[in-house]
């Protein structure tokens, strides 16, 4: 099962990949785990991408269209993968597209996780602190919240008229959107 998972900053989907990437022992990718690991361990792509992230912008398309090449080049990607947080531009959905017919492994479906703005809002000022992320200030939040809407909507538009899209309603607690999802994943 090859799964792209889109949905705004606070809409659950990291946590929904983590479940069903255990479930299904298929793994899960998320760019932005991915990203502060490499700033953690000092690497160059680290240092290039630390002060975009803390800042809550985008990091460049050409660099995030490498970082997932490599990784969905990696022998554990075959059976299947939830990649969680690319695409976030239309460039980015573009290039997904590509790289997968180049390997020869297209996408099943891109999940969207459905939760209205001022939701989104609650839920992040509750996460305020949680997880000493340094983008998770309330400017900060603000900013990937904007740049959610107005960057990623088109890729949600992409996979819609690709006929991939699906919809999970993600208002709801973690198990109840579990139980969306799972739902969704049996009629694909
Ligand atoms: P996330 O954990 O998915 O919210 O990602 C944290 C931060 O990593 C984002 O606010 C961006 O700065 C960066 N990031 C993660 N994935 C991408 C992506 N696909 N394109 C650009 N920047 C990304």
């Amino acid at each position: 099962m090859k799964l792209v998972f889109l949905g705004g900053p606070g809409a659950g989907k990291g946590t929904q990949a983590e479940l069903l990437s255990s479930s299904k022992s298929i793994p899960h990718i998320s760019t932005g785990a991915m990203l502060r690991e490499a700033v953690q361990a000092g690497t160059d792509l680290g240092k290039r991408v630390g002060d975009i992230i803390d800042a809550g912008k985008l990091i460049p398309d050409e660099t995030m269209i490498e970082v997932v090449r490599d990784r969905l080049s990696q022998s554990d990607c075959s059976g299947g993968y939830i990649l969680d947080g690319f695409p976030r531009t239309l460039a980015q959905a573009r290039a997904l597209t590509d790289l997968c017919a180049e390997l020869g492994r297209s996408i099943d479906a891109a999940v969207l996780f459905d939760v209205p703005r001022a939701e989104l809002v609650k839920r992040l000022a509750g996460r305020r602190g949680v997880e000493q992320r340094a983008d998770d200030s309330e400017e900060v939040q603000k900013e990937r919240i904007q740049i959610y809407e107005e960057q990623t909507t088109p890729v949600i538009d992409y996979y819609q008229q690709r006929g991939e899209l699906h919809k999970v309603d993600s208002l709801g607690g973690v198990e109840e959107v579990t139980k969306n999802l799972s739902r969704t994943l049996e009629k694909l």
